[in-house]
């Protein structure tokens, strides 16, 4: 794995690096490099106070990360790990300000990718890797995303192909007695349960900023995932039923909502709406692809808050940026405007 090697040589001489892992790709450095660091908040366009995701490839690699992780909290992650669940823990002393944010907790995960995972292993650091995509644009899940937001300002973009989820990690905060969901993710609420015992899931947390003017997590107070063009949320029969009036906008929908729309206007399919996990892998490459389009808005199909669909809910709550339309009526109207 030569690439792999060159790649770690400019992490630890202090450059950055595009990597794909299982939930989208990240650009890391040195997590104990500030200076390393600061070249990523450069290169996205993040604003310095978004603190970043460390991702390590052993249990043993944490300890340098984090401090007083609680046993129950160890042992859960002896099964999640690797995989796409980032916990926030007390920092180690010795984590830059740049990493954190300045704040006195870290976010750590261990992804479940082999060149994310040999990358680490070889650079014999941590990486600081958040989304790699310039700040506000969807996450990237294939390694032509990448080039699109940050060709020229990053040293190496290891392809990897097509990311397996699509979508981020879902994040917890685990320095509290119970655990609190700061973003839903790849891996389900349900399911996280079952080794983290109950989270508490905050009531803003899948509603738009506009609504709630609350930041449950640092990074949520910035604008998401949001294409150039106008974008419209709608439920499932609002856009089924509006069809013929969607001339000239483009849905991004599920095979299901796209048949059913036939020729009325353009559509971007997400997949089978019985495969949430296919829609989700999707989400992005389809925001994206809607701004390569002529039209003059997009419509994006909601899907039901459970399991993955939480998740995907989340993202296309934050790229519409308004609650989603629940009649032909209305959608035609928002389009209108
Ligand atoms: P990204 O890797 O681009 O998905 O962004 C990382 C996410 O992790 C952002 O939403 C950050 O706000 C969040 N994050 C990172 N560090 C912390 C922390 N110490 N406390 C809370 N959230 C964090
Ligand atoms: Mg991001």
């Amino acid at each position: 794995m030569e690439r792999i090697q060159r790649a770690a040589k400019i992490i630890t001489s202090g450059g950055t690096v595009a990597f794909p892992t299982e939930t989208v790709y990240g650009i890391g450095a040195n997590a104990f490099d500030n200076d390393a660091c600061a070249k990523i908040f450069k290169a996205k366009g993040r604003p310095a106070d978004n603190p970043l995701i460390v991702h390590v490839a052993s249990l043993a690699q944490l300890g340098d990360v984090a401090s007083d992780v609680p046993d129950a909290i160890m042992k859960a992650l002896k099964v999640v790990w690797p995989g796409p669940i980032t916990l926030i823990l007390k920092k180690a002393d010795r984590m830059p300000d740049t990493v954190t944010a300045s704040l006195e907790t870290v976010a750590v995960r261990m992804p479940a990718h082999p060149v994310a995972l040999r990358l680490i292993e070889a650079s014999g650091v941590p990486i600081a890797a958040p989304s790699a995509n310039a700040s506000t644009r969807p996450s990237p899940s294939k390694a032509s995303h990448v080039i699109q937001d940050l060709d020229g300002k990053v040293d190496m973009i290891l392809d990897g192909g097509e990311t397996a989820f699509g979508l981020e990690s879902t994040i917890i905060d685990a320095t509290s007695e119970k655990c609190r969901l700061l973003r839903p993710g790849a891996f389900t609420l349900e399911e996280l349960e079952r080794y983290f015992g109950k989270i508490d899931v905050p009531k803003s947390i899948n509603v738009t900023l506009k609504e709630s003017d609350i930041a449950i997590a640092p990074g949520m107070k910035y604008r998401h995932y949001a294409p150039k063009k106008m974008l419209v949320a709608a439920e499932r029969d609002a856009i089924t039923q509006a069809a013929e009036g969607l001339k000239g906008a483009t849905v991004m929908c599920s095979d299901q909502v796209a048949d059913a729309i036939g020729k009325h206007a353009d559509t971007i399919r997400l997949g089978d709406e019985a495969n949430l996990y296919e829609i989700a892998k999707n989400l992005f490459d389809a925001l994206r692809n809607l701004d390569k389009t002529k039209s003059f808005a997009g419509v994006i199909q909601t899907f039901p808050e459970r399991g993955i669909g939480f998740a995907i809910m989340n993202r296309v709550l934050k790229a519409s940026g308004s609650k989603p339309a629940t009649s032909a009526e209305e959608l035609l109207d928002r389009l209108s405007r």
